[in-house]
């Protein structure tokens, strides 16, 4: 069968390895298993959350509130916006999509930085639309700002991605706004703010508000997402902050119920255990220098990062499939960014216990190099 043009040249996103391949790959027990790959909350689900979910599961049976009322409710009195300013989706990722769909099609493109979330360039492609990249891998808001002016008619949506997966690196919140006066009122402007809490937690000055956004920008797509540090990956719920009219737009892409009745609770409770986002932001900070400290002790290369994970740039004769592989055996996962046209790696920052393992496995790696 032949498929659309488009869709025979799509290359899949290479997600993070799950836990059960290396089970079935290395035979290695499904609790000996480190994944630190997919930067998700090393602490696991709250406790808070599970109840919720517990809870809700004797309504599995039924859709869940679409208007999701609760969720909706929340976040806007988080943010201080109206309800009317949010959209719910199946991770940010679905909304991304969403957003893609309204604004692009062939003639169209979009525009990135150098390195940077995969999905954008992805969603893209499903609208055959171009995609502009900085030749910096980093955020580079002037290089960002020549492309468009160079292509102003045909840039549809442009990405900024504050805290960067997969580098780390992070805008602060002042050069956001001041870009995103730069940009057209028709030019969608989407903030990915997918570890914000992370950059805010380690620097003020890095804290994007929504609320400020929205009133200064009509043109402004601002992303959260439960699926970090939160620690809801597994349940699928992100969510966008905007102008009305441009949730409006993108309701009208949405399919009916697009998370699940679970998945609502959860990230009703998740919201409202703001002791456990603590605990994880803390961990992560002192957790982050100890890293920092064995890349040094190391001689590794690493991006100062503001996220939840760091990104190691290697140098032959160290070469980041061969690292990967070599963890993968004994039961850790991490990220290689081979995809990315990198020789480097991207790590979760796990607990303290996990990290140890961490340090002890790959300091022997190492070692024979
Ligand atoms: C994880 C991530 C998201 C969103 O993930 P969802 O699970 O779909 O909410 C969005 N952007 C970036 C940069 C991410 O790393």
């Amino acid at each position: 069968m032949k498929f659309n043009e488009f869709v025979e040249n799509l290359s899949n996103y290479e997600a993070g390895k799950p836990i059960e391949l290396v089970v079935r790959e290395f035979g290695i027990r499904k609790q000996d298993v480190l994944k630190l790959a997919s930067n998700e909350n090393p602490f696991g689900t709250s406790e808070a959350v599970r109840d919720a979910i517990v809870q809700n599961a004797a309504c599995a049976h039924l859709y869940p509130d679409d208007s999701m009322y609760e969720l909706k409710g929340a976040l806007a009195s988080k943010f201080g916006v109206e309800p009317q300013n949010i959209i719910i989706g199946a991770g940010s990722d679905q909304i991304i999509e969403f957003a893609l769909h309204a604004k692009l099609n062939s003639r169209r493109a979009i525009l990135q930085a150098g390195v940077t979330f995969a999905m954008y360039g992805i969603y893209a492609s499903h609208c055959e639309a171009k995609v502009y990249k900085t030749s910096a891998q980093e955020h580079d808001l002037a290089e960002l700002l020549k492309i468009y002016n160079a292509h102003r008619d045909e840039i549809s949506v442009i990405f900024l991605c504050v805290p960067n997966n997969p580098l780390g690196e992070c805008l602060d919140a002042e050069a956001v706004y001041e870009f995103a006066g730069s940009v057209d009122e028709d030019t969608l402007l989407v903030i990915d703010a997918a570890y914000n809490e992370f950059a805010a937690f380690k620097d003020e000055r890095k804290r994007l508000d929504p609320k400020l956004l929205i009133q200064n920008f009509k043109n402004v797509l601002y992303l959260g997402t439960f699926s970090k540090v939160y620690g809801l990956g597994g349940m699928r719920v992100g969510y966008g902050i905007a102008p009305r009219q441009i949730i409006n737009a993108l309701y009208k892409l949405r399919p009916p119920f697009n998370i699940t009745t679970l998945s609502l609770a959860a990230a009703i409770a998740a919201l409202k255990d703001e002791a456990f986002v603590q605990k994880s932001l803390q961990n992560n900070a002192a957790q982050m220098s100890r890293f920092e400290d064995f890349a040094r002790e190391q001689s590794l290369e690493f991006i100062p990062s503001y996220a939840n994970f760091i990104t190691f740039k290697l140098s032959p004769p160290l070469d980041s499939s061969e690292l990967c592989e070599q963890l993968l055996r004994r039961g850790i996962i991490i990220r290689n960014l081979k995809s990315y046209g990198l020789n480097a790696v991207r790590i979760t920052i796990g607990t303290q216990g996990q990290n140890d393992r961490v340090f002890g496995t790959l300091g022997e790696i190492l070692s024979g190099y």
